[in-house]
């Protein structure tokens, strides 16, 4: 018998490039192209070496705080970690155990049945709607567990309040997971529905919206049951989770209001006007509530236009994935990125 045979095989989860230059539009992986906040910075520039030396605080709890009081909650409602991808696969492992098949749509979030494969959990596909919408009723029945996004990605479909409660309420024997990691940019939340339902999770990031991706914070909102579950797994796994410099940037942030609304308001407008520009060039997308635009062009094929866009040096994001294997996700840059992905884009296609 050969060690390898003990070996748990996974098949990893693919990250969009990260290109060395800095001359390249990036579009590729839904950050924020503006900085967060100056106080974020300051606050990180403002650790004493000797604090460096430390551990930092386990139960993270100045960051759990600011959030409960952001979102009207109790810090026992609030769990933290390493990216919303830490707090994803702390979930997966902590709540879709009892056996039964876990549910989420075929085109959803890429990772969910990477970890779904890496923990041994067994899970089902519903489609979604051609217009890439869930239909609530494929989600009814006895389920080991429901997780999607919403807004969904990466078609940047949103969902009614009225549908992710509909999945809810026909799921209480299981946890729901929504994983709202773009929310920010126009969606409706869900929380309030945290007062009515303890099998709801509420997933989200600072990656995003907080233009905070290297910083790796993420956080779940939910019932003290729930939490206090989640934290147990995370303290059989790793007690030190959150360096000290994310616990203080992620509270200056959180701090810094006004910078937030201001940066996410920008980022709508440049969207509208992208989805204005698109249209106008022969492109069709589901209505983006996210930060990024799902568009098909009605006679380029999408792989066609990655590879050019990107010997130009504009990444965006390709899937080649039944049924969106026509399709681009371009995250939204600033003004001037998408000025220039759609130049460039009216200059390609004007000489097909
Ligand atoms: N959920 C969704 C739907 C995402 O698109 C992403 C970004 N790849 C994440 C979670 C994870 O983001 P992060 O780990 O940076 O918080």
């Amino acid at each position: 018998m050969s060690w390898e045979e003990n070996v748990r095989r996974a098949v990893p989860y693919t990250p969009g490039e990260q290109p060395g230059s800095a001359d390249i539009i990036k579009l590729n992986t839904n950050e924020n192209p503006y900085p967060p906040a100056p106080s974020v910075t300051e606050a990180i520039n403002k650790i004493a070496p000797k604090e460096y030396s430390l551990y930092p605080d386990p139960e993270i709890s100045v960051l759990r705080e600011s959030l409960a009081g952001y979102f009207g909650l109790q810090k026992e409602q609030v769990f933290v970690g390493v990216g919303s991808d830490d707090v994803l696969a702390l979930c997966f492992l902590t709540f879709f155990n009892g056996g039964k098949p876990i549910l989420f749509p075929d085109i959803t979030y890429s990772f969910y049945d990477v970890w779904a494969e890496l923990f041994r959990i067994p899970y089902e596909v519903r489609p979604l709607r051609a217009d890439f919408s869930i239909d609530p009723a494929d989600y009814e029945g006895d389920w080991g567990g429901i997780i999607f996004p919403n807004p969904n990605a990466p078609t940047g479909v949103l969902e009614t309040p009225e549908t992710v409660e509909h999945i809810i309420r026909a799921n209480r024997q299981a946890v729901v997971i929504v994983d709202e990691a773009y929310i920010d940019f126009g969606g409706v939340s869900v929380l309030p529905f945290l007062e009515k339902y303890d099998n709801l999770l509420i997933v989200r990031t600072f990656s995003k919206s907080r233009s905070m991706a290297g910083m790796r914070i993420g956080f779940a909102l939910g019932s003290e049951k729930l939490i206090s579950y989640l934290s147990d797994v995370k303290f059989s796994f790793n007690s030190y989770t959150m360096n000290l410099p994310a616990l203080r940037a992620g509270v200056a942030s959180i701090e810094a209001e006004d910078y937030f609304r201001k940066t996410l308001a920008k980022i709508v407008a440049t969207r509208e006007w992208t989805k204005k520009e698109l249209e106008k060039l022969g492109f069709t997308f589901p209505d983006s509530k996210s930060n990024f635009i799902f568009a098909t062009h009605k006679s380029i094929p999408a792989q066609e236009l990655f590879a050019v866009l990107k010997d130009a040096g504009i990444y965006v994001r390709y899937f080649r994935k039944p049924r969106i294997d026509n399709y681009l996700r371009i995250s939204i840059g600033t003004e001037k990125e998408m000025h220039a992905l759609i130049d460039f884009l009216k200059n390609y296609i004007s000489c097909q």
